[in-house]
């Protein structure tokens, strides 16, 4: 359970894979947000010397690294892929640690004005529900929306995905309608880069509308968000 951090405005950021959450946060971050972004910490804490790294190095040892001694995220894909123990035994040591850095994050920004952006990949689970409880940190939720097929081509474009694998791993998230049901505010990302500004804006000016939370206890939960992985 997540409680209100002391009058800070906590808004949740979500989106299927590619559809440009990372450059709506950044047009948000341009317009003052600060943004918490669970994957980027993950990729942190994975690099060489991050704790996370250590933990997976010390049960999976040297399969896991790459020539250049960094995480070889595709043997570590592999390991996990078909074995739910495995996946477990990943999450433990990724879920906890990026927990403890996000709790850090927020608490930095306590007694501030800030708007704080959580940038949270899996806010709407793959069957379409959603946790509450989790999630009761956030004033507000904005889903960045754009046309599957046009997910794909980006994927495709500009980050080495094949069109199958693009398709499946899209075909393993929430739909498009279940996480526009959970939305405040959906921005459509199916057009051109030039097509957000307005829309981000008007974003803006909404989370500066909202009421700051009522003062509560601080955060007690090990975990604001959660990953892509
Ligand atoms: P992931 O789910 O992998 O975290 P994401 O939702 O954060 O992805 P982005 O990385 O922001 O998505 O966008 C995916 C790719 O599409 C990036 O290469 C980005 O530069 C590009 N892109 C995003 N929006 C647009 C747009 N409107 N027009 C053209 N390219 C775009």
């Amino acid at each position: 359970m997540i409680t209100t951090l002391d009058g800070v405005i906590e808004i949740g950021l979500t989106g299927g894979i590619g559809s440009g959450k990372s450059t709506v946060a950044d047009l948000l971050a341009e317009r003052g947000a600060v943004l918490i972004d669970a994957d980027r910490i993950v990729r942190e804490l994975q690099a060489p010397g991050g704790s996370v790294f250590a933990g997976m190095v010390e049960r999976w040892g040297d399969a896991i690294v790459s020539a250049d001694g960094s995480l070889d995220r595709q043997a570590v894909a592999e390991i996990v892929f078909n074995d739910e123990d495995e996946l477990k035994a990943l999450n433990g040591l990724v879920h906890p640690a990026v927990g403890e850095e996000m709790k850090a994050q927020r608490k930095a920004v306590l007694g501030t004005d800030a708007i704080v952006v959580l940038d949270i990949p899996l806010l709407v689970r793959a069957d379409g529900t959603s946790d509450k409880d989790r999630y009761a940190n956030l004033s507000g939720i904005v889903v960045v929306d754009v046309d599957t097929d046009i997910a794909v081509e980006r994927l495709v474009e500009f980050r080495g995905f094949s069109e199958d694998d693009a398709r499946a791993r899209m075909a393993n998230q929430a739909s498009r309608e279940d996480r526009r049901a959970f939305a405040d505010v959906v921005i459509d990302n199916s057009g051109p880069l030039g097509g957000l500004d307005a829309q981000l804006d008007d974003a803006w000016a909404w989370m500066q509308s909202l009421p700051h939370p009522a003062p509560e206890a601080e955060a007690t939960s090990d975990d604001a968000g959660e990953t892509a992985d």
